[in-house]
């Protein structure tokens, strides 16, 4: 039977962060002395993960994206995909990785069983790099998606995240990757996680629970049981002000939607053809003519794609979150260490996916706060 939620969507993918730890300092994704990371005692380990996803796996889970923090740094992160691939029921393991340490792993993973990747670059420009990621190098960057077409990973897809004032006049340079590469280029729009941290009107987010008889609707959706709680909130105190991050002002301020990235490019290269892209997920993909690359866009902020959403997430410390958007999460890790069985695990998803909202509601102001992207799993 598989997972259905309460929309009539049925939950095949996770996201899985095997680490919220990473070795770049993204300005959009953590500050420069690094977020806050989980005591490494509290981190799934190998057998644990692999134990909750072959409990996914039976409850329908097709696809699992690894993901964190940096998944490549994970010391153990071959043998996560081998073990994965090696459960029954799974149709695709991809990952999502800055590809700094892609020249050496690219071809171990693909061998593993990795059948996607996805290579997070936000500038190719050297001097630039140094700005935006703040770790490693743009060149070792550049070999690593060379490796990963090489092991075959294909199509290798390029993910860049487009901010006003910091890397927004590359929009034709990375659209023209695809001229002479079947890369798919994704352009993605800023997400304000974490916008809050800074930001004293909406720091004291809470969700109410519903009135008996109320219509369901969106991260309202209750449930406690005897066996979890759904963690609603993380209020944020003064302690926690993050520093050398963008903060929520200036998020907004570098935000571009992708109607003006799509602009950008078709008034250099004209109208663009739609293609079909495997495995697409929530982007819209096109073409420039003839081009052997694609072009998407990943749109959460300005297009709705939540009525097609079909994933949760795991995230390195145990909690399965029904919404990237929604604060909210059921903790596996504690009942996992302390004799839970299969089948209340099995509950635990099911919980988590009665939690699932309809939609997100940052347009009403609730955007999450508890954890940074790098803590749940972008
Ligand atoms: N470290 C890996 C990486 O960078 O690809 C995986 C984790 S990272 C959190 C996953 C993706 O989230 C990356 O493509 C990154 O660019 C994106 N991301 C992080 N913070 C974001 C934000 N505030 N808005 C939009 N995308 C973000
Ligand atoms: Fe690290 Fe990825 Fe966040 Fe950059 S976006 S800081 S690479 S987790």
């Amino acid at each position: 039977m598989p997972l259905i939620d309460s929309f009539e969507r049925t939950i095949d993918y996770l996201r899985v962060s095997v680490t919220d730890r990473c070795n770049f300092r993204c300005i959009y994704c953590m500050p420069e002395e690094g977020a806050p990371v989980a005591p490494a005692g509290d981190l799934l380990t190998n057998a644990e993960l692999i134990r909750i996803l072959k409990i996914a796996a039976e409850l329908g889970m097709r696809k699992f994206r690894l993901t964190g923090g940096e998944p490549l740094i994970r010391k153990d992160i071959v043998s996560v995909v081998a073990n994965i691939a090696s459960l029954a029921g799974v149709d695709e393991i991809s990952l999502t990785t800055n590809g700094y340490l892609l020249p050496e792993l690219a071809l171990p993973l693909a061998q593993a069983g990795l059948t996607r990747i996805n290579i997070s670059l936000d500038t190719l420009r050297p001097d630039r790099f140094k700005r935006i990621a703040r770790r490693g190098r743009l060149d070792t960057v550049l070999q690593g998606i060379k490796a990963a077409t090489d092991a075959g990973l294909c199509p290798v897809k390029i993910n860049c995240v487009v901010m006003k004032g910091y890397n927004d006049d590359e929009v034709l340079d990375f659209a023209a990757l695809s001229l002479d590469q079947s890369l798919d280029v994704r352009f993605i729009e800023l997400m304000p996680i974490n916008w809050s941290a800074g930001d004293d009107s909406i720091r004291d987010y809470s969700i109410p629970a519903l009135a008996p008889g109320s219509s369901r609707n969106s991260v309202q959706l209750y449930a406690n049981t005897e066996l979890a709680t759904f963690r609603q909130s993380f209020v944020h105190t003064a302690d926690d002000k993050i520093l050398g991050q963008l903060d929520a002002s200036q998020m907004r301020r570098a935000f571009v939607s992708t109607s003006a990235i799509q602009e950008c490019i078709e008034a250099r290269y004209g109208a663009l053809e739609r293609a079909e892209v495997k495995v697409n997920g929530p982007a819209r993909s096109y073409k420039i003519a003839n081009a052997p690359g694609t072009l998407s866009f990943i749109s959460q902020i300005t297009n709705d794609m939540c009525v097609n959403c079909n994933r949760l997430r795991l995230t390195a410390d145990g909690f399965l979150r029904p919404c990237l958007m929604a604060d909210g999460e059921v903790d596996l890790r504690s009942p996992i260490r302390s004799g839970a069985s299969d089948a209340d695990i099995a509950d635990l998803f099911r919980i988590t996916v009665l939690h699932k909202p309809a939609e997100h509601r940052l347009e009403d102001g609730l955007a999450p706060i508890g954890r940074n992207m790098s803590q749940l799993g972008g």
